[in-house]
């Protein structure tokens, strides 16, 4: 059954479910959702009592599921625009490096955030960039033009990448938090 609780100021709604357990059991799940198991004689006074006392750690899991929501920074269109306009800005550094301008393109791709095709000389980014944050978006952009300097992920890649982009090793540990 659900149950409504407040925990220090805090209304959270429970799942109570009356088992043969012998103890007052707590789980959060995944998605946030709380779901407490007791057996039948437990009063409900020593079940909210109980998750007083948790009302600390419950509220921590809640928020840090939360936290790990996929949320989007654009829409769609923006992205494009976004990326667009920050190739732009990014191009004359390797044009002076005798780099001829890629095609930028867009494609919904689930694997990778972008890549980058050397010999037909496009830069293609994922739609799903925009669940990624601006600074991350400008990391997959250096990362992916960088290729176009050095072609794998070799120590001069990341040489050339820090150069243009310091805070790569950041970004990539962000990016890698982002779960689609
Ligand atoms: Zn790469």
């Amino acid at each position: 059954m659900i149950k409504h609780i407040i925990l220090n100021g805090r209304k959270i709604e429970y799942t109570l479910q009356y088992k043969s357990v012998k103890n007052i059991n707590l789980r959060i799940k995944g998605d946030g959702s709380v779901h407490v198991s007791a057996n039948r004689r437990t009063p409900l006074d020593a079940i909210e009592d109980f998750m007083h006392k948790k009302a600390h750690l419950i509220l921590k899991a809640i928020d840090n599921c939360q936290k790990s929501e996929l949320k989007e920074y654009f829409t769609e269109d923006d992205l494009k625009r976004f990326i667009l306009l920050s190739c732009e800005r990014v191009y004359p550094y390797y044009a002076e490096k005798g780099i001829a301008k890629p095609e930028v393109k867009f494609r919904k791709m689930v694997s990778k955030w972008g890549c980058c095709n050397i010999t037909k000389k496009t830069i293609t980014f994922s739609t799903n960039l925009k669940f990624a944050p601006a600074e991350c978006v400008m990391y997959v952009i250096w990362h992916e033009f960088t290729h176009l300097l050095v072609p794998n992920h070799s120590k001069a890649f990341y040489l050339e990448l820090e150069k243009v982009c310091p805070d790569w090793k950041g970004c990539r540990q962000k990016m890698k938090g982002i779960k689609i």
